[in-house]
């Protein structure tokens, strides 16, 4: 990126986040006007765009409220329902709705606001960081296939809308290691060969790794210990591996594989051959300055083990986004992962935020961890008791979950996360992520809340109840570690008519089991399963009693012996450890899911 452009991106931030409250009086005033005559709008408004009284009168919604509306707009209704604006697809969002994922209406405008997020990023990471224009990035970046819908518009995750975007294939994919038809490419396995493949060949130009999500690593860690062999005899030979057989992956791969490199298979081949990989990355691409990657929220998990591949090189995480809309970036890339915050972005959205009791992130885990919920300041505000703020008033310190009004038809809308707020940049908040609320279990993005967890457990039961067993606790794990992470559920069993503890455990029945939770869980979870980015769920049965040993651990913790309620989901490491040490067998889903 040119100095000049550098210069000019970060001063537009600066002049952003100085007015923001002109910022968010000007994008309110425009999506009012601009929708006062849509069929939802109307209701609540009759047509005014008084912004005071679209605070009075417009109702904090979650996407039950206006499932509705968004349904008519995907079975192709005239116009004006949510927006004024030409709808130009969905975006799936992995949050769900009654196990359907959720769309979210995309217009013109809001995709090229999005689209500008990296670039912002970019000019933000330059100032950090000197040189990177003297190399590339190798970015492992995959599209998901397309969903139609009747009104005839395609349904897709915000990724794949944004790879195949304009400004990705003019701007971003110029730094990149990989050609843009491999990273279109929706076979994800050739897709992920030819572009570590590359990403070796060029391995002296590539001065960054990166990718969305942390939760890629670990599979791409898996897949080079799948594969290097392969990728080592390609090098050596100058031949790509016959299993490649997309033309979108192969055509693009003969300007690589020009002539056999025996001196580069030579280097490679020992750094995979090493017993340890701590630290493979920086041998393998010795120039990487840092990791792009986001490492805030359920993607923490995933530190310890880039810090271990990477040798502990930065990492990065560049902006807080959501199907819904784009929230921030961060402006202080280089901090470490636990100091990280966003800075809100004050023409993406006009954003609100309803204060929520949690003093801290460390509250906030150990409420979650003692299984109460933390909904009492949603239901004061819906009793009328606490003050929805602006996004310049929030105060630091406090946490808040966010609400967001769009360009794109959704009118004060609950995201469902929490942030706490850190400090300002000029008047613009910056925030760091606490919680997706509710999220029980979480790998990759599949979240899974404690409802429809407890939901799949209750339609596996079924299969216990014929072997005369009774289900009499359960708690569940997201484990990261395995490539791909899975989800563990510790299950404690009883015989009915028996209060012996030797259980006769039928492996057929327990497999069963643990397929059919996964046949209940949502769509995100079956999509990811399919995918791979996922692993079989496990269900570990720990012998009766192993509950009690839990519940005097949380006990000795501080949690009130009379209001305890199991953990639903564990994430502390002696928790998970009681209850392993009593485990008395483990079953797999196998099969594939239908
Ligand atoms: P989706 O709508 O499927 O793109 O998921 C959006 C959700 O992912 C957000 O609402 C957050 O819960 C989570 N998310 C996105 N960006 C970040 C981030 N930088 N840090 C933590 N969580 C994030």
């Amino acid at each position: 990126m040119e100095k000049s452009r550098i210069e000019y991106v970060l001063k537009k931030i600066e002049e952003q986040t100085s007015n923001a409250v002109e910022e968010q009086e000007k994008i309110l005033e425009n999506i009012l006007k601009r929708n006062a005559e849509t069929d939802y709008l109307n209701k609540f408004l009759h047509g005014q765009t008084d912004k005071q009284l679209f605070k009075k009168y417009v109702p904090v919604v979650t996407y039950e409220d206006i499932k509705s509306y968004i349904d008519r707009v995907i079975d192709g209704e005239p116009p004006n329902i949510l927006t004024t604006e030409p709808i130009i697809e969905f975006i799936l969002s992995s949050g769900t709705s009654g196990g359907e994922p959720k769309y979210v209406l995309s217009t013109a405008e809001c995709s090229q606001k999005r689209a500008s997020i990296p670039m912002l990023m970019e000019a933000v990471i330059h100032k950090h960081i000197e040189g990177l224009d003297k190399g590339k990035g190798m970015y492992l970046l995959f599209s998901n296939p397309d969903f139609d819908t009747p009104s005839g518009l395609k349904a897709r995750m915000f990724s794949s809308s944004y790879l195949s975007s304009p400004t990705f294939k003019t701007t971003v994919c110029k730094y990149v290691t990989t050609p843009i038809e491999i990273i279109l490419s929706l076979n994800k396995p050739q897709s992920m060969y030819c572009q570590l493949l590359i990403g070796l060949i060029r391995r002296h130009e590539v001065l960054r790794i990166g990718t969305i999500f942390a939760s890629t690593f670990p599979n791409c860690i898996k897949f080079l210990q799948d594969h290097w062999k392969d990728i080592c005899s390609d090098i050596r030979t100058g031949h790509l591996s016959d299993w490649i057989t997309e033309q979108d992956c192969r055509t693009p791969m003969s300007s690589f594989l020009l002539e056999p490199n025996s001196e580069l298979a030579d280097l490679l081949e020992p750094i995979f051959e090493n017993e340890s990989w701590e630290g493979i990355i920086t041998k393998l691409w010795p120039k990487a300055k840092y990791i792009d990657a986001i490492v805030t929220g359920s993607m923490s998990q995933y530190i310890g083990l880039i810090d271990y591949y990477s040798g502990r090189l930065p990492i990065i995480s560049t902006f807080y986004n959501s199907s819904e809309a784009c929230f921030g970036i961060n402006m202080e890339p280089l901090n470490k992962p636990w100091d990280i915050s966003y800075t809100f972005l004050p023409n993406m959205a006009y954003f609100e935020f309803i204060p929520v009791d949690k003093e801290s992130p460390q509250k906030a885990q150990k409420l979650h961890f003692n299984g109460v919920s933390n909904e009492e300041s949603i239901e004061k505000l819906e009793n009328g008791n606490a003050q929805i703020v602006d996004l310049v008033d929030v105060k630091i310190g406090q946490c808040y979950e966010v609400v967001v009004t769009t360009l794109a038809g959704l009118y004060r809308y609950r995201v469902g996360d929490i942030l706490k707020v850190t400090g300002f940049h000029n008047k613009s908040p910056k925030f760091q992520f606490v919680e997706r609320q509710n999220v029980a279990l979480s790998i990759d993005r599949d979240k899974t809340s404690e409802a429809d967890l407890s939901k799949a457990i209750k339609a596996a039961e079924i299969e216990l109840e014929p072997r005369g067993f009774l289900l009499t606790a359960y708690s569940s794990f997201a484990d990261t570690w395995s490539i791909p992470g899975r989800y563990v559920l510790f299950w404690e069993l009883k015989l009915r008519d028996s209060n012996t503890d030797q259980l006769k455990l039928d492996s057929n029945t327990m497999e069963q089991c643990c397929r059919r939770v996964e046949e209940s869980l949502d769509f995100t979870y079956k999509l990811f399963r399919k995918m791979n980015l996922i692993g079989p769920l496990e269900i570990r049965v720990v012998k009766f009693g192993a509950f009690d040993e839990l519940m005097n651990f949380c006990v000795s913790r501080g949690a009130a012996p009379l209001q305890y309620k199991t953990p639903c989901c564990l994430k502390i490491k002696e928790a998970i450890e009681i209850l392993d040490s009593r485990v008395v067998g483990k079953f797999f889903s196998n099969g594939n899911l239908a």
